[in-house]
């Protein structure tokens, strides 16, 4: 199918395998977080569900993509397979409006700043921007240390 204003797009998420996936990142000096959402990178993975995958491969969302160890890169395409065919599988047979809050009680971090994270129960916390907003579990992700939010930066100063 050819959409007029997509050729820029980066390969489906769905359609690397592993070795795909390291050398897409291989070289990129961005955090994680922005590299796999940037659809120019990878195609087909939003702000909600990159959450999500970086959560289930405990994978800091700033870390650098290029230099991610081989152990972590597995755990990220085994998460972003997982994490894909769970909301594809989820979403067959959905009506269109029910979808939203299907897809959001399946989340696991996303949306969920201070709940219990599912894994560790420890609350899970946010970063925020100007415009947008993610969640991660400190203690799963990052060795349990607070990744530094601009918003709370910018008050303290
Ligand atoms: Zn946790």
């Amino acid at each position: 199918m050819k959409v007029p204003g997509i050729a820029a797009l980066g390969p489906d998420a769905l359609s690397l395998g592993p070795d795909d996936l390291a050398n897409v990142l291989k070289g990129n000096s961005g955090r994680i977080k922005t590299v796999i959402t940037d659809q120019k990178v990878i195609a087909g993975i939003g702000n909600a569900y990159s959450d999500e995958i970086l959560h289930v491969a405990r994978v800091s969302p700033f870390a650098t993509a290029g230099k991610l160890t081989d152990a972590q890169l597995a755990a990220l395409h085994d998460a972003m397979i997982t994490v894909l065919t769970d909301a594809v599988t989820r979403s067959v047979g959905q009506q269109a409006a029910t979808l939203k809050g299907e897809k959001r009680s399946g989340l696991r971090v996303h949306a969920r700043t201070g709940l219990p994270c599912p894994v560790c129960g420890d609350p899970v916390r946010e970063v925020s921007f100007a415009d947008k907003s993610f969640q991660y579990c400190a203690t799963c992700q990052t060795g349990g240390k607070v990744l530094a939010d601009r918003r709370m930066s910018r008050l303290l100063k």
